[in-house]
């Protein structure tokens, strides 16, 4: 498929919208938001319940020039594509975001329970694999969603990407660990961040900063960047705000 027949292809958009990036190494920044419709998976602690389904109330069929063109509009360079989940595989709107990345600079953030692109999705678009990063889940037992998992996404991942592990108890920390012990070879020295998520107002953020002290030096030996990771805005805004 060439990026012309790509751009007839209409795709299901929940919002587009800037914000400041709420989470992860981006925090902060003044970025543009496109979220996807659809998600393959149910979290228990799932915040975006509104873009479950393709069809869902507010979901609007866009093509991806409109998409491109109402994101220059709003003038970020900075895009971060979430859902829902961007890369479900066999549907359109997995390549979104490999699309947008010929015109911005591209962030996914992904499940986890879905493939990462392969270099012939990449290169289809005319897309290096620098021009892309990931903001992947482990999702934890405390998510229901554990087996969903796909490890060997991991082995795709390289420096200014992030591993995101959101946690509910000290059960999801203890397998997060687990996980990076079991795939440290990979991590270690990688530059990809491992950002620590307390599920919003069921965990406090100082129990993840008690646990990242604990276990500094298995970090530091390790060469891993181990953090905290919180949701800026749901600190800036009321916590279920939508289009923030
Ligand atoms: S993967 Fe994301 S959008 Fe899908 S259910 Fe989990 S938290 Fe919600």
């Amino acid at each position: 498929m060439t990026i012309k027949e790509y751009e007839q292809i209409p795709i299901p958009v929940v919002e587009i919208f800037q914000s400041i990036s709420g989470e992860g190494i981006s925090a902060g920044n003044i970025v543009s938001f496109v979220r996807i419709a659809g998600c393959n998976l149910r979290c228990a602690w799932c915040d975006t319940k509104y873009s479950f389904n393709e069809s869902g109330e507010g979901v609007q069929m866009m093509l991806p020039a409109d998409i491109r063109k109402t994101l220059s509009g709003i003038g970020s360079n900075e895009i971060i594509c979430t859902g829902g989940e961007p890369l479900e595989e066999g549907k359109s709107k997995r390549f979104l975001p490999v699309y947008l990345a010929n015109f911005f600079k591209v962030r996914v953030e992904t499940s986890g329970g879905s493939i990462l692109y392969s270099e012939k999705e990449l290169l289809n678009f005319g897309i290096l694999r620098d021009q892309i990063s990931y903001c992947m889940d482990i999702k934890c037992p405390g998510s229901k969603m554990d087996h969903k998992n796909l490890y060997n996404n991991i082995f795709e991942l390289k420096k200014n990407d992030e591993l995101k592990f959101v946690v509910i108890n000290t059960e999801d920390l203890l397998f997060s660990l687990e996980i990076i012990e079991k795939y440290k070879s990979s991590l270690s020295g990688s530059g990809i961040a491992l950002n620590f998520s307390p599920v919003f107002g069921s965990v406090d953020p100082d129990v993840i900063v008690d646990f990242l002290k604990e276990n500094t030096k298995y970090f530091m030996d390790n060469s891993l960047w181990a953090r905290l990771s919180l949701q800026l805005h749901k600190i800036v805004w009321p916590p279920d705000m939508r289009g923030v």
